[in-house]
């Protein structure tokens, strides 16, 4: 990986060649997270936009040169990314806004975000060589892990809080992974399956501690801005647990800044669950990431809810460095906004995804947002992962006789809405 430079601690600044160290800062323990650097003179050189425009690899790899894997390994044959930018005129007018888009991450293979990160870490553990992939996950990441390891017959070890929704536990099993379901937290699961993975020599796919995760999770940023014809948006919502999609778009545009691909740095906007909410209290009132404690929570938005995010120092750098901000949205705000995206623009999210647009809806209400101001959302998961959810944020249907008559009577004057 020649384009590498090194990994350096968020913590302490200390750098490390990539295979100094494993995963974090020997100085810091488990919080020592490492940033991958890259050498851009290396990258850039002969390599150009031009050249990205004209692949026919619609997938993350079209962006394999700025990612941290080396240029012949091989990688994972489901479609990983390049998810649809959707404009979103009604739910512009709605909001009194000119210019909206839906990035739709609902689409990938396992239906969340997460495949861009578990994608990294299935190439990053044969290259070395490891037998088997373990991770902790509130559901996404580990589906998104084990859909990945069963597209290339790796065995895989996943740890899960016992509460995950039906639906992701479903795709783990299916997939065929071991399944361990945690009866306890996603700290709990996370803790677990770091020392379980210390114990027997796996390679730990976990967020917050694998530092090539957010490498993954960055390639978003990239889509969005060649999808835009390489103008960046001046806004990008995106709802947030650990901090480790916040933090990987902003090292996206970092690194698209740095190569001048783009030429100014979009506000990045942090959604958090009201119930989950210690980074948006931490912004507020300025709390330093590194001094933060974990806090009890508890949300409907499952994939955010995260009582000490591994990835804070990324995540509160990302919207202080960006002039962005944090957002907390009740439940109730976030089941609003399921059916009102899905009404808006055909998008149907999971609760943490919705929460990305509820965000907005809350930025619009408080007169954060300049009407005439480019703005992206970012859905990070499918609504089919949560439908008991789903069924909560919308009324009962009509129950009908088999009968015209009871059709009749059951519409009324009305159409049914
Ligand atoms: C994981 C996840 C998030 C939050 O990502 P973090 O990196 O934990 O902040 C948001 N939405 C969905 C659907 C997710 O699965
Ligand atoms: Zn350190």
């Amino acid at each position: 990986m020649r384009h590498v430079k090194n990994l350096k601690c968020t913590l302490c600044g200390a750098e490390y060649a990539p295979d100094e160290v494993e995963y974090v800062c020997p100085k810091h323990g488990n919080e020592g997270i490492l940033d991958v650097q890259y050498d851009y003179g290396q990258i850039g050189g002969p390599f150009s936009r031009e050249e990205i425009e004209e692949s026919k690899d619609y997938s993350i790899w079209r962006y394999k040169r700025l990612l941290p894997v080396e240029p012949d390994s091989p990688v994972p044959p489901l479609q990983i990314g390049w998810t649809p930018l959707y404009p979103a005129p009604r739910l512009a007018e709605k909001l009194g806004l000119h210019h909206l888009w839906v990035k739709d991450d609902g689409r990938q293979p396992t239906a969340s975000f997460k495949d861009r990160a578990s994608a990294i870490a299935v190439v990053k553990a044969r290259e070395v060589g490891a037998e088997v992939i373990t991770t902790a996950s509130t559901g996404n990441a580990a589906a998104a892990l084990s859909g990945l390891c069963a597209s290339v017959d790796q065995p895989n070890v996943i740890f899960v809080p016992a509460s995950a929704p039906e639906a992701k536990v479903a795709q783990l099993l299916v997939f065929g992974s071991t399944v361990l379901l945690v009866e306890g937290t996603y700290g709990d699961a996370f803790d677990l399956c770091t020392e379980a993975a210390h114990e027997y020599g796996w390679y730990n796919r976990n967020t917050g501690y694998n530092p090539y995760m957010t490498e993954g999770k960055k390639t978003a940023a990239y889509e969005i801005c060649e999808q835009l014809n390489w103008e960046a948006p001046d806004r990008i919502f995106v709802s947030v647990g650990d901090g480790c999609i916040i933090g990987g778009l902003h090292k996206g545009l970092k690194d698209l800044l740095a190569l001048q691909w783009i030429d100014k740095m979009p506000k990045l906007m942090g959604v958090q669950a009201e119930g989950s909410s210690p980074l948006y209290q931490a912004w507020k009132d300025g709390v330093d990431p590194a001094e933060m404690a974990r806090i009890e929570v508890h949300t409907i938005a499952d994939s955010i809810s995260a009582g000490l995010p591994r990835d804070r120092v990324k995540a509160m750098r990302a919207v202080r460095e960006t002039d962005g901000a944090y957002i907390a949205v009740s439940d109730e705000e976030i089941l609003r906004a399921m059916p009102a995206l899905a009404r808006g623009c055909g998008v149907f999210a999971e609760p943490a995804a919705a929460a990305a647009y509820a965000g907005l809806v809350k930025a619009v209400e408080q007169r954060q947002i300049d009407p005439g101001e480019r703005i992206v959302v970012l859905t990070t998961g499918s609504g089919l992962k949560d439908i008991r959810s789903a069924m909560k944020s919308v009324g009962e249907p009509h129950r009908v006789a088999p009968t015209l008559n009871a059709v009749k009577e059951a519409l009324g004057s009305n159409l049914a809405r």
